[in-house]
């Protein structure tokens, strides 16, 4: 098969955190700014650091590197910096739609209120789609703002979400620590975003499993899992073979199957943090093609473009080398993600046709 330019095609963006999605040059500036001190002072060096440590197997060395990156994101400038590169980074990797979460309650540190914390974020992606379309590019983006799952300020940050959902917001999630800290725990916060009709998607099936990912979606009302990888802890395989036929769907799985529940899969986020850890530590023991070939709606994200030292042209890539996966494979991830984005029939629809004109052109060439 010819080679694909995968970054050439059109994309969308589900899963990807703004604290970790910097560019290493525009820490080391930040830094200065605010006097954090940093594990290394070149770009390049600090890149690597930051690679190493979400490689060393270690979930706390991993989290460390968030320490650094939610340091020099304290300020309006900062905030907004970062959020323009954020859409500057997605549009060079061929996305046309990216939503972007963060913890506004992570950037009150030197006085920002959590109204001006997504003010700022807005005004960064707006600046960047701008100069996009000016410079005859195309990409539109969405805030989920996130609360932590350990805190206790899940309505506060569920109120700031609706009181921002026509300036930006387009839904709602939870991360940090997964286990012990189930969305029932949350439960004013997601009734609340139910009353007010705000999607949301949860953080699930990371690093807890298949009761966590239940509580997502009777509690959290979620519309989309944040990797949901687990999931296939409810599967049982019969055959020896391994194949998609031999494998027998539990009560959830079957429920996030036959309803479609979209599933934000990040490969290589999930082998650094161990997610994925009982099918192997490969990319191709991963078990997205597994959920892929059993029909459940999977997408490709990055999670973490930072500490993964990734793109989603390169998850793609990885999964065209492991999987042997061909253009229509690629663009069946992409419809998904288009069906799924947080945005009207109208908009989901447009990207849809976006994508399906972006790949053919790429048949035709
Ligand atoms: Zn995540």
């Amino acid at each position: 098969m010819k080679r694909i330019d995968i970054k050439a095609l059109p994309k969308i963006s589900l899963h990807d955190h703004l604290d970790g999605g910097l560019r290493p040059q525009t820490i080391i500036e930040l830094a200065e700014a605010v006097g954090h001190k940093l594990p290394a002072t070149d770009a390049a060096s600090l890149g690597r650091w930051f690679a190493e440590s979400a490689n060393s197997g270690s979930l706390p060395r991993y989290l460390q590197t968030f320490d650094h990156t939610t340091a020099v994101m304290q300020t309006r400038e900062a905030l907004t910096r970062v959020a323009k590169e954020f859409v500057f980074d997605l549009a060079a990797d061929g996305v046309v739609y990216g939503e972007v979460r963060y913890a506004p309650e992570q950037h009150l540190k030197l006085g920002l209120t959590l109204d001006e914390v997504v003010e700022a974020v807005q005004d960064g992606l707006e600046q960047g789609m701008e100069a996009i379309d000016a410079s005859g590019g195309f990409i539109r983006t969405g805030q989920l703002i996130t609360a932590m799952r350990h805190a206790d300020r899940a309505l506060e940050i569920a109120e700031l979400a609706v009181r921002h959902r026509d300036n930006g917001v387009v839904g709602f999630d939870i991360a940090g620590a997964e286990e012990g800290f189930p969305p029932s725990k949350h439960k004013l916060a997601f009734d609340y975003l139910a009353t007010e009709l705000l999607p949301t998607t949860v953080h699930a099936g990371e690093a807890d499993g298949v009761d966590s990912i239940k509580d997502a979606i009777v509690n959290g009302r979620a519309l989309r899992l944040g990797h949901g990888v687990r999931i296939c802890e409810d599967l049982l395989v019969a055959g020896t073979d391994g194949g998609a036929d031999s494998v027998m769907l539990g009560p959830v799985a079957q429920w996030v199957h036959d309803r479609e529940i979209p599933l934000e899969l990040c490969v290589s986020s999930n082998l650094q943090t161990g997610a994925s850890r009982e099918f192997g530590d490969s990319f191709e023991e991963h078990p997205f093609d597994l959920l892929y070939g059993l029909g459940f709606k999977v997408t490709v994200n990055t999670d973490n473009r930072l500490m993964s030292a990734t793109t989603l042209t390169r998850e793609m890539e990885l999964m065209v080398e492991a999987w042997d996966y061909d253009l229509e494979d690629l663009r069946q991830f992409q419809i998904n993600a288009a069906e799924s984005v947080f945005q009207g029939v109208i908009e989901r629809e447009d990207l849809i046709d976006l994508i399906n004109e972006g790949f053919d052109e790429c048949l035709d060439d």
